[in-house]
């Protein structure tokens, strides 16, 4: 028997069940750095060199443990072109991966394993509170599939938060409405910022073939910070949360400009990459909050974000792939425009948001759903486009989590599957939650005109277009009760407009 382990670029943990169970007479490991994964979409500079560096990093860590790797660098062959020649040459009998986080890796080893005969062996992902089994079994009898539900099945099962009544301490379940404001008129104050890391050798290097050999990728690399190593992640943790977690619930949905990580976690993509452990992170702020007497709040709300949250997308993705990815339930087709590439586009809120994404490959959740997403439901934008534009600019993007949360969540492409009703907000909703409004050239209050917030009209066209379903269905028909307050000539201007914005979006 001899047996190839294959480690993805985003399962960088000595925990692997595979290692676990490691024989040297019989095993090999291989790393694979292939272009066509940095190039499948347009993928953002750091996020490239950020899974190219901790790549590295984590070989270094395989080798001074005496693990025999092979470590393919900047190979221009697929994965599984280079897993061929190498399981040929080594006549091995066994290919051993954890489950990827990408259904087309999955089908790509899967049939290349079974094109070659050899035997597969791809556990479930023990990163992960629940398994894919566990959330089936949980999918199977629901009605409707609701994050709610969800989270405190988990709470209770993984003791997190419980009394001993088996009941939510604090007694309830959710402290959303205290996390939502937000920051006062005159700005957030300071904020301590996140921890960053100065790039070392191996980051430098990585740099300038990331420079060479995609130039014209979008994003930059000047302000790389990101952890790439796990003693990074851990100090990343330890630093939020002595320093950010209490004020992260209340300000969780606040954006000001040049504001780009608010008290954000910023721990994403070190979670994703399995330089942190969703158990560890929990344990860390539950410590916090019994030794230092935090703010109930705050740690339930963070630890919502990863039990439920991030449990949540896990268990849907891989339930609905692959019927997820070609999802488009309100047939949208309009192209991105052009300004999601570059950031240059009039409306103040996606200057900024672009931006700090082009700059960081980094947006918060508010971003992310309310801004991007928000727009490109509302101008009709393709699903494929923009989840492919999601994939690209972020650090901490692998399709396992950025598509739930782009065609669920941000563009109900797949309808009411996990929302019940799309996030829609017209530009009031921006300027309540944001300075971005103070001196954009469009007015959040103007609904058609050259002057019309373009989220405002685009909101409006959008309850105007499906008011009809809105109104048959308990859950949506509050949303258009204010259109009966807007007359039969105004909703006809517009329309009007939003005919006009709808074909010139690259101009907005
Ligand atoms: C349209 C859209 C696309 C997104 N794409 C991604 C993506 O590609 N990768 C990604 O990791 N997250 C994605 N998210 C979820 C969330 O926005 C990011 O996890 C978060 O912004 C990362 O920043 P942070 O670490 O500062 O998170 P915080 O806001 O501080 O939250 C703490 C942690 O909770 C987890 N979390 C929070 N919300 C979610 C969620 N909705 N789904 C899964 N995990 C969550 C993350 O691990 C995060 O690190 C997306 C959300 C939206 C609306
Ligand atoms: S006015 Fe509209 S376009 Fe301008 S920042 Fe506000 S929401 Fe964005």
């Amino acid at each position: 028997m001899k047996r190839l382990i294959l480690i993805l670029g985003d399962q960088l943990t000595l925990d692997s069940p595979l290692l676990e169970h490691f024989d040297a007479e019989t095993d090999e490991i291989i790393m694979i750095e292939s272009q066509h994964e940095a190039d499948y979409v347009w993928s953002h500079k750091a996020k490239i060199a950020l899974f190219l560096s901790a790549m590295r990093h984590f070989a270094l860590a395989l080798q001074a443990q005496h693990y025999p790797l092979t470590y393919i660098k900047e190979s221009k062959l697929s994965i599984t072109q280079v897993l061929k020649e190498k399981l040929l040459a080594m006549q091995a009998s066994h290919l051993c991966c954890v489950e990827p986080g990408e259904w087309r890796l999955k089908s790509a080893i899967t049939d290349l394993a079974s094109t070659l005969n050899v035997h597969l062996h791809m556990p479930d992902d023990a990163h992960f509170y629940c398994s894919n089994a566990e959330f089936r079994a949980w999918a199977a009898d629901k009605k409707e599939l609701r994050l709610e539900y969800f989270y405190r099945a988990m709470r209770k099962k993984h003791g997190i938060l419980i009394d001993a009544h088996d009941q939510p301490v604090g007694g309830q379940w959710n402290f959303d409405e205290q996390n939502r404001k937000p920051y006062s008129k005159h700005g957030p104050g300071l904020i301590n910022d996140p921890l960053g890391f100065e790039p070392d050798a191996i980051s430098r290097e990585v740099f300038d073939f990331v420079e060479k050999q995609y130039p014209k990728h979008p994003g930059e690399l000047a302000q790389f910070a990101w952890p790439v190593t796990r003693e990074q992640a851990l100090d990343a943790l330890e630093h939020f949360v002595c320093h950010r977690l209490a004020q992260f619930g209340a300000h969780q949905d606040a954006m000001w400009k040049q504001t780009p990580f608010g008290w954000h976690a910023v721990l994403a993509s070190s979670l994703n990459l399995r330089l942190l452990n969703p158990r560890e992170v929990i344990a860390r702020v539950l410590l916090a909050y019994q030794e230092q007497a935090f703010d109930l709040a705050a740690v339930e709300g963070f630890i919502r974000q990863i039990l439920g949250w991030r449990e949540f997308i896990r268990g849907m993705y891989y339930l609905d792939m692959p019927a997820m990815a070609e999802a488009n339930h309100y047939q949208h087709h309009r192209p991105l425009p052009s300004w999601y590439w570059t950031g240059q586009s009039k409306m103040h809120c996606m200057q900024d948001t672009v931006g700090q994404t082009l700059k960081y490959g980094y947006a918060h959740h508010i971003q992310r759903l309310m801004i991007t997403g928000n727009f490109a439901l509302l101008a009709e934008l393709s699903p494929k486009q923009v989840s492919d534009w999601y994939l690209a600019v972020y650090v901490d993007a692998i399709e396992w989590v950025e598509l739930p949360n782009v065609a669920g969540m941000a563009l109900f492409a797949i309808g009411g599957r996990f929302t019940s009703k799309p996030y829609v907000a017209s530009g009031a909703y921006v300027k309540r939650m944001s300075n971005y409004c103070d001196r954009c050239p469009y007015k959040p209050e103007l609904r058609y005109g050259e002057q019309a917030c373009p989220m405002t009209n685009l909101y409006w066209h959008f309850l105007i277009k499906h008011q009809a379903i809105f109104q048959k269905n308990p859950r949506t028909r509050l949303m258009t009760a204010n259109l009966a307050k807007i007359s039969p000539e105004d909703q006809q201007r517009i329309i009007e407009h939003a005919q006009i914005i709808l074909q010139n979006s690259d101009a907005l």
